[in-house]
């Protein structure tokens, strides 16, 4: 029997390269259901060449809510619990994705989760959630599932230390006053991932490292001193892990997200897959790491400083973070307002418990309200 598969998100960069590692991947798994916000066009496309159980779109289509259709928000929590799925790859983008992904998990499933914003908005939560529920969270991220990797078959007493690379995006070699100026356009030329806008941006802010060291914090249980970040341009070495004799592991490859794909639906087993590009280190060639220079990445340090105070305060730095984010693919602000508009949110933020869905689900609305404020001044 395969094992069914629900791509919420399935439109994105990340749902795509999801479908595209089914592909070569039918004996073992079946899309079982698949989402997207408003593309109705392709997520039809999909749907008419997968044939899923569940087909569910948030926003338009074309209004025939037959068996196996849905419209709306509620159509995530559908896909996510049909009794067709057994593994939920989260492939949303931001805040959205929650509500998912704990019904996933107090269903018992398997979440593969890329929809690290939520890890970051309600870590707590969704991780209590998993272990009280016999839900699963593997991660897609291709830092995590490189020490994921790494980690497998030991004890967490075993951990020491992770180090997550970061390519450090286009702006690595500017002046912080030519980044602040950056146009989308500059934002949006990754050097060497090719992914959805939001995350892209993320990238150039290094605000998606902050996100990544949270949410490695959540799936590691590590404290946030023992997650550090190293700048990898070359993007070939995803994630170091140090273990407690002072061994160091890690996992490499040339950047492709299929490969962390796979492996999250298949962990711990691996399976045959000839579909991406093998390793040569000739190929690869000289690798080099730097520190992430503070100057260059304010909003890093902001997330690193949010993470460590704890509760609510990460809710507020990934509200404030896509609030900012969609301001400045809209064109409304400047780079550099992206970074000031978060602080000026962690300044005014009262960070409090973020154990139960409500008091999140506030923070992070409070946090918005106060980011759409900030934004202008
Ligand atoms: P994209 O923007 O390419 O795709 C987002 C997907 O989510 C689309 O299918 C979109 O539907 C859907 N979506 C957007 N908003 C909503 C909403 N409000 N409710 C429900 N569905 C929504 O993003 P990516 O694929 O790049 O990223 C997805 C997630 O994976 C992010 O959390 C990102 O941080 C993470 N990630 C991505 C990586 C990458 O390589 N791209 C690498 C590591 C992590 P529609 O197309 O209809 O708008
Ligand atoms: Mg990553």
């Amino acid at each position: 029997m395969s094992v069914g598969v629900a791509i919420l998100g399935s439109t994105g960069s990340i749902g795509c390269s999801a479908l595209q590692v089914l592909g070569r991947q039918r004996e073992r798994f079946r899309v079982a259901a698949l989402t997207a916000y408003s593309n109705a066009e392709l997520l039809e496309r999909q749907a008419a060449e997968w044939g899923p159980a569940y087909v569910g779109i948030v926003n338009g289509g074309k209004g025939d809510e037959g068996r196996g259709k849905g419209k709306g928000v509620q159509c995530l929590v559908e896909a996510a619990t049909h009794p067709d799925v057994q593994i939920v790859v989260n492939a949303i983008v931001g805040a959205a994705g929650l509500e998912a992904t704990l019904a996933a998990l107090r269903a018992g499933k398997r979440v593969a989760l890329a929809n690290k914003e939520t890890l970051v908005m309600a870590g707590e939560l969704v991780t209590r959630t998993a272990r009280e529920c016999g839900g699963e969270i593997v991660p897609v991220d291709s830092e995590h599932s490189a020490v994921l990797q790494c980690v497998t078959g030991r004890e967490s007493t075993e951990l020491a230390r992770l180090i997550l690379t970061a390519s450090g995006g286009p702006f690595r070699t500017w002046t912080p006053q030519r980044v602040a100026g950056a146009t989308v356009d500059e934002a949006l030329r990754h050097p060497t991932w090719k992914m959805g806008k939001k995350i892209t941006v993320d990238s150039a802010t290094l605000v998606n490292k902050a996100l990544e060291v949270i949410e490695a914090h959540f799936l590691f249980g590590l404290p946030y001193d023992a997650v550090e970040v190293v700048v990898h341009p070359q993007s070939v070495v995803h994630a170091f892990v140090e273990f407690v004799d002072g061994s160091v592991l890690a996992q490499v490859g040339f950047p492709t997200m299929e490969l962390p794909i796979l492996y999250a639906l298949t962990h711990p087993a691996r399976v045959p897959d000839a579909g991406t590009r093998r390793f040569d280190p000739v190929a690869a060639g000289t690798l080099t790491f730097e520190p992430v220079s503070t100057d260059l990445y304010p909003a890093y340090s902001l997330g690193r400083g949010a993470a460590a105070t704890g509760g609510t305060a990460a809710t507020a730095f990934n509200a404030a973070n896509e609030v900012a984010v969609e301001l400045f693919l809209e064109g409304k602000i400047r780079f550099g307002r992206i970074g000031e508009t978060i602080a000026r949110v962690l300044d005014q933020h009262h960070a409090g418990d973020a154990a139960t869905l409500e008091a999140v689900l506030a923070a992070d609305a409070e946090a918005r309200r106060l980011a759409r404020e900030a934004a202008w001044r």
